[in-house]
Parts: C-alpha cells; sequence; structure tokens
C-alpha cells in the first residue's frame, strides 16, 4: 500500500474523530487500521469481530462519508477481522470489549432541534462553509433535559437561540460555566443547532482551539477590512471550552473579536470550565468584558436530572434497538450511584446497550451493578474557589479579606495569608503567578515560599494540620 493512502486514512481518522467525538472515537475507532484501499473501495481492520459488527451496524454510514469528503473517488467500505497471528503488532493499550465508553445512544428521536423543524444536512454545510467546528445532531434542545441545576442556562441559551436579528441584545456576552460533562457542548451546540435554524441570525460554534488555529490564521491573512467584512456575516458567535485559549497573540485576537462582536450588536455565548475571575492567562480586561454580560454557572446533575437524563436516553436509544429496555429500578440504581457526570451516564447506558445486545439477556439490576461498578467514583470534589478560600481563612483567623490581600506584614495577617495560598495551591489548579495574582498582585515566588512554609509546619505540628484539613472540609463541603 503506498505512503499516501495510509496519510488518507490519517486525515479521515482525523475527521472520523472530530466527527463522533473523542470519546466514541476511542472506544471504537482507535484500534482501526487501513489495510488496503482498491479501486473505490477501502478495506479496514479491526481486531475483534464485536467491533466489525458494532462498526457496521452503527458507524460504516459516517466511515463511508468521512472518506468520501477527503475523497470521492471511494464509493465503499470494508470491514474485516484481523487476525493477531498475522501480525505481530504492538500488544494495544487493553481495553475492555464489552464496555465502550461511548455509542450512538441518542438516536433518531433526537434530531429535531426544538423548532419542529428537522435538521437538515445543508444546516451543518452552511456552518461549516464558516469554519464552524462539527456539530453533533444529537445535541439539540429537544434532548437537554431541564432541572433545578441548569434552568436558568437553558432559558437564557433559548432566549439567544430564538432572539431576532432585530430584537436588543439582552445579555452580551452569554457566558455558561460548568465543570466537565455538565452539558456545556450540549448546551452551545442547541444554540447553534436552532439559532441556525430560523435563519434569523447565522451562529457560528468553534472550539477555542478552532478559534486559535482555524479562525485567527483566516483572520491574520485577511486585511482588517475583510475582517470586519466576515464578521458581518456572523449573527452569533459561541466559543466552547474557552479555558483551551492560550498564547498572547491569539488572546488579543480574541479580545478584538469580541469586542468588535459586542459592539456591532452580535451575539457572543461562551462556555468555560471556570468563571471569568479564574481565567488566568486573559488580561483584565478581556476578563472584565466577559464578566460584563450574563454569568451562568451550571452545577452538578442531581439524582432527579440523572434519571430523568437516561430515562430520555434510554427512550431514544430504543429507536435503534427496539427490545433494549431497562427496567426502572434499574434506572434509579445509576441515577444514584453515577453521580459523576453526563459522560458516565452516557458510559453506564451504552455497556447495559452492548452487553444486552451481546448476550441477549435482559438488563437486570444485577447486571447493572456489575456494569457500572468501576463508573461509581467517590463524590467528585468540589470545586474550590479563590475567594471561598480567602472567605473561610479570613473568617478562621478572624481577620479581614482585604488584610489577606494588602501588603501587610505583622504576624497576624502573614501566617493566615500563607495557609490561604497553601489550600489555594492544593484544592485548585491554579498556577502559581496566578494564586499570586489573585492575592494583591504578588510574585509567585512569594506564593512558592508560602506553600513550601506551611507544608514543612504541618508535618511537626499537629494542632495546625488539623487546622487545615477543618478549613478543607469546610471548602470541600
Ligand atoms: P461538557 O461540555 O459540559 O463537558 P457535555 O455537554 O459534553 O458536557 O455533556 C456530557 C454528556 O452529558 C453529553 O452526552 C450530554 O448530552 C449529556 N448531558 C449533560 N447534561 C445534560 C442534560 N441536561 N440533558 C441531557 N443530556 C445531558
Ligand atoms: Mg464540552
Amino acid at each position: 500500500m503506498q505512503n499516501a493512502d495510509q496519510e488518507s486514512w490519517s486525515r479521515v481518522r482525523e475527521r472520523l474523530r472530530a466527527d463522533v467525538g473523542d470519546d466514541v472515537y476511542s472506544s471504537w475507532f482507535a484500534r482501526m487500521d487501513l489495510e488496503a484501499l482498491e479501486e473505490g473501495t477501502v478495506r479496514l481492520s479491526v481486531p475483534t469481530r464485536f467491533l466489525k459488527s458494532w462498526i457496521q451496524s452503527h458507524y460504516a454510514e459516517r466511515v463511508l462519508a468521512c472518506w468520501q469528503a477527503h475523497d470521492a473517488k471511494v464509493g465503499r467500505i470494508e470491514l474485516i477481522v484481523r487476525s493477531a497471528v498475522l501480525r505481530n503488532a504492538v500488544p494495544a493499550k487493553p481495553r475492555p470489549e464489552a464496555a465502550p465508553a461511548a455509542v450512538n445512544g441518542h438516536g433518531d428521536a433526537g434530531r429535531y432541534n426544538g423548532h419542529g423543524r428537522p435538521i437538515m444536512p445543508g444546516d451543518a454545510n452552511i456552518h461549516e462553509a464558516l469554519g464552524g467546528s462539527p456539530l453533533d445532531p444529537r445535541l439539540n434542545f429537544d434532548s437537554f433535559v431541564v432541572g433545578r441545576s441548569n434552568t436558568l442556562a437553558q432559558a437564557a441559551a433559548k432566549q439567544v437561540a430564538t432572539a431576532k436579528r432585530t430584537d436588543p441584545v439582552m445579555f452580551n456576552p452569554l457566558y455558561i460555566h460548568a465543570g466537565v460533562g455538565l452539558g456545556k457542548t450540549h448546551l452551545l451546540q442547541a444554540i447553534t443547532w436552532a439559532g441556525n435554524a430560523t435563519g434569523e441570525r447565522k451562529v457560528l460554534y468553534l472550539t477555542a482551539e478552532k478559534f486559535m488555529y482555524g479562525f485567527v490564521s483566516a483572520i491574520r491573512t485577511q486585511t482588517a477590512l475583510a475582517f470586519k467584512e466576515s464578521l458581518r456575516g456572523i449573527g452569533v458567535l459561541v466559543i466552547d471550552d474557552l479555558q483551551f485559549l492560550q498564547g498572547k497573540s491569539t488572546q488579543a485576537e480574541f479580545c478584538h473579536t469580541l469586542n468588535a462582536l459586542i459592539d456591532a450588536g452580535r451575539q457572543v455565548v461562551i462556555a468555560s470550565d471556570r468563571p471569568p475571575s479564574d481565567l488566568e492567562s486573559l488580561d483584565d480586561r478581556v476578563r472584565s468584558r466577559l464578566a460584563g454580560g450574563l454569568v451562568v454557572e451550571m452545577g452538578g446533575l442531581g439524582e432527579e436530572l440523572r434519571f430523568e437524563i437516561l430515562k430520555a436516553r434510554v427512550m431514544a436509544a430504543r429507536g435503534h434497538h427496539p427490545t433494549f429496555d431497562v427496567p426502572q429500578p434499574v434506572l434509579s440504581y445509576i441515577a444514584k450511584t453515577v453521580t459523576h457526570n453526563g459522560r458516565d451516564l452516557e458510559g453506564a447506558l451504552n455497556r447495559l446497550l452492548a452487553h444486552s445486545k451481546l448476550t441477549g439477556h435482559t438488563v437486570t439490576l444485577e447486571m447493572a451493578e456489575r456494569e457500572v461498578r468501576d463508573l461509581i467514583r467517590p463524590q467528585e470534589p468540589k470545586r474550590v474557589k479563590i475567594e471561598d478560600i480567602q472567605r473561610v481563612v479570613a473568617r478562621q483567623y478572624n481577620v479581614s479579606r482585604s488584610d489577606l490581600l494588602s501588603s501587610r506584614r505583622t504576624a497576624n495577617v502573614v501566617r493566615p495569608r500563607q495557609v490561604a495560598m497553601y489550600l489555594a495551591k492544593t484544592l485548585t489548579l491554579r498556577s502559581l503567578p496566578e494564586i499570586g495574582r489573585r492575592f494583591g498582585g504578588r510574585d509567585h515566588t512569594t506564593v512558592l515560599h508560602a506553600v513550601r512554609k506551611i507544608e514543612g509546619l504541618v508535618g511537626n505540628d499537629v494542632a495546625l494540620a488539623e487546622e487545615i484539613e477543618g478549613l478543607k472540609r469546610q471548602l470541600q463541603e
């Protein structure tokens, strides 16, 4: 086989990965190899029969479409099981075969955009022509379950998606933050589908990565005028995972784009895993611009919401697998025990689906207990904010928060300040320079000194160690 073919394959893989998402990709396609490409037929191999039949029945069309997008001459995909003996390949990472992390479980029931019109293939084309990131049609408003933790975010998202071109912009930017797997991407893509379906305003969805490597470079090759012109076409700019935006010049472009859009009355929507104040590397002006719109946090999925999400997922999966059923006690069990996030819920159901398909057994509580065991994790530690640390420490030591941030060096504030910095380092993912900035603009070496100091002390000072444990408990409850 020619090198060029392998190169095509790696392009197609990337497309596929972007198309189905990392989880699905690594569950099903990571060990797929190109064997041959002849006369419009692509022969791909996978290591097991199970993988072959699963991919055949669930993803054959997608794989073909990805090839065709790259090479229009490809007309057919052939899947084969490669035998382990014929190759002395390096053993792949062990991956439990019957325990896929994610499969297409939403089904056709979700392929509507909340405006009564089915999602058209063309919608995605318009979007991609603008340089947008790939969208998953299953992530729409209809499949988004609303509960206590996300009511406000969903309402704001809906408002943005349905606003008319001539409506005044109500909040700009709309900034949604939440931990991993709590529905940010789902909501953002729902806005994109629904917004583009109305034809009122063009919605462009970009991951921060895409913004950095696609959008920004496109902008750079244009004149300032052409840039303004191309922004004019965008009614709503949606940026996902803003925490990944890196680099000084990218940020300058981001700031520029943000200002240009907001000033022109265009809507900007942003999702991130942290509030604007915690976006370390952004400069203050951008941060305050981001905080100047509507900032909404989505909390963890409560048990009730998890149950509803599971129920909706089962309904959707039944579109593809009519015999699949999960009794209510099993749903309750999963909702109660798999508390981590939406991705694990999806993973749990996918395992039950795969298991019941493969063995032909109906889903029972016992099966569920066995299959989801490793998804039951201890409660994820709460996201601790630096402000909370400062507040709790100040209260504990009877000083004010501004004392902690001040440059005063009296003993009664120096120690609490060091404790607070130590907690900031151990309970958050913030860098030393960032912590320094949040403590009245101190140098990172000062923070490092404080962290080392407290680390040294807790080893010998039982009382201090207990005090710090107490503070940690308060902050993580
Ligand atoms: P994030 O982008 O916040 O990390 P995602 O939007 O990717 O999270 O959500 C992870 C998974 O959980 C997705 O499969 C998503 O559809 C599902 N999910 C999260 N919240 C909800 C919800 N409220 N209703 C339905 N599905 C949800
Ligand atoms: Mg996401």
